[in-house]
């Protein structure tokens, strides 16, 4: 994992003491430097908007710093999103962002104003006027630096900064947009500039729960979470968190919490794994609808076949993530197995289409209705039998088991759809993760 150059590099979140969670008690003389973070449906309409503010109000009276980081009002994004997408099938990227980030814009402004209505100063601020810089990966850009001289000097004037989510300037000097749920990134990496004190993340839920509370009702609030598995549950499917507002606290030591915007009580922090005393071997589970299988069946089973079939689709930016081979019974043909996005299906069975005679198959299948569920803990480094459990558990639903694969820290394996909630469920229990 790379790090970014994101300025203010600080001492680790271990090397600090704690609290630091606004709910515990903390040094009431020492102001502090904050970050808040407000989702979709903490600002998703005015009264909402009302309510963030007041929060906002508390820290400022509190004798703190605050930047605010705004998401753009729930279901906006997507409404663009789908603008965008009658428009135009394959559509420039550019003016791709240049809609979608206008979301955000909206609820910055409208955060300024009810602050100031309260008799705070502040003030809002788009990426380009930060700037908050990125790379020119248009729809899903890279922050590369920000700036965050002015807002700092406006702190000292007592002033508010309502910071636009999910949006950067990029090298062409054109507004870039940082992927789906990439107003978390923006907090992060603002917080990690101005050299915050903590960044928090307000969202609908009031934590990172072991699995996603809205699909398993028994899921259990988790009280710290380390770097290490909130980066996995959040790339194999965690919507809580964007993965990689995660990379950035941790490489750069900012001390992150989620929690309620709606009710008051403590969230769940995201720590060093030296941090957590009782580990779990299993500690939450994720699934992510967006994946896709793809079978070519009876390829050759010779030297170079894997390089001719990933290769194109790698040429064509399409990431493919798990891959399995059948035993050939005749040691001259065999079928691969392996998984796209499911926004990517189309594009990837046009590219082997077109390969066909390079590659050589007899006929290609797809299915876009299958989930990836998948078993997240440190633990698992030092425990046997998590995979074994796993696949007990599914058997005895069952639920056939379409694709494996595994790192140090997780076990993923792909279902089909219509599995996914009984497939949870069944492995939350088994992994004894159940709220009492
Ligand atoms: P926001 O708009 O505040 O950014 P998101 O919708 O992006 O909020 O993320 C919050 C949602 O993430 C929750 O409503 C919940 O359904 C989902 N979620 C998925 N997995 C988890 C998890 N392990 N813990 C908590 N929430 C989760
Ligand atoms: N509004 C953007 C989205 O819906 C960014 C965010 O909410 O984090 O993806
Ligand atoms: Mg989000």
């Amino acid at each position: 994992m790379d790090t970014p150059p994101v300025p203010g590099k600080r001492q680790s979140a271990a090397a600090r003491p704690e609290p630091w969670s606004s709910f515990v008690e903390s040094d009431p003389e020492k102001m502090a430097r904050i970050v808040m973070k407000f989702g979709g449906t903490s600002v998703a309409d005015i009264g909402r908007i009302e309510n963030a503010a007041r929060r906002v109000q508390r820290e400022v009276e509190a004798g703190h710093e605050v930047a605010v980081v705004v998401s753009a009002m729930a279901g906006v994004t997507n409404q663009l999103v789908g603008y965008v997408q009658e428009t135009s099938k394959i559509y420039d990227a550019r003016e791709y962002d240049a809609i979608v980030a206008s979301g955000e814009q909206v609820t910055a402004g409208l955060m300024a104003l009810r602050l100031q209505e309260m008799g705070i100063s502040a003030r809002s601020w788009l990426g380009w006027q930060i700037p908050i810089r990125t790379n020119e990966v248009h729809g899903k850009a890279r922050i590369e630096d920000i700036d965050g001289s002015e807002i700092v000097r406006r702190f000292g004037e007592g002033q508010v900064a309502v910071v636009a989510g999910f949006q950067g300037v990029s090298p062409n000097n054109r507004i870039a947009t940082l992927g789906r749920g990439g107003s978390d990134t923006s907090a992060v990496a603002v917080a990690a500039a101005l050299k915050a004190d903590r960044c928090d993340i307000y969202t609908d839920v009031d934590g990172v729960y072991t699995t996603d509370p809205r699909i398993v009702p028994k899921a259990r609030k988790i009280e710290k979470i380390s770097h290490e598995e909130m980066l996995e549950m959040a790339s194999l499917g965690a919507k809580v968190l964007q993965t990689r507002s995660v990379e950035i606290a941790m490489n750069h030591g900012v001390r992150l919490q989620v929690l309620s915007s709606f009710e008051d009580k403590p969230g769940t922090l995201v720590v060093d794994e030296e941090e957590i005393v009782e580990q779990q071997v299993v500690s939450g589970i994720a699934y992510s609808r967006d994946e896709a299988k793809i079978t070519l069946v009876k390829v050759a089973d010779k030297p170079g076949v894997a390089a001719n079939i990933f290769g194109p689709l790698t040429d064509a930016s399409i990431n493919v993530d798990m891959i399995v081979q059948s035993v050939s019974p005749d040691g001259e043909r065999t079928d691969m197995t392996f998984t796209v996005a499911r926004t990517d299906l189309d594009r990837a069975v046009q590219v082997l289409k077109s390969n066909h005679d390079k590659i050589g198959y007899e006929s290609l299948l797809s299915d876009g209705d299958v989930v990836k569920i998948s078993v997240i803990g440190v633990g698992m480094r030092s425990h046997a039998g998590v995979a074994q459990t796993m696949f007990r558990t599914l058997a005895e639903k069952g639920i056939n088991i379409q694709v494996i694969s595994t790192s140090e820290i997780k076990i993923s394996t792909l279902v089909a759809e219509e599995y996914a909630e009984l497939a949870m469920r069944a492995l939350h229990t088994a992994y004894g993760l159940d709220a009492a």
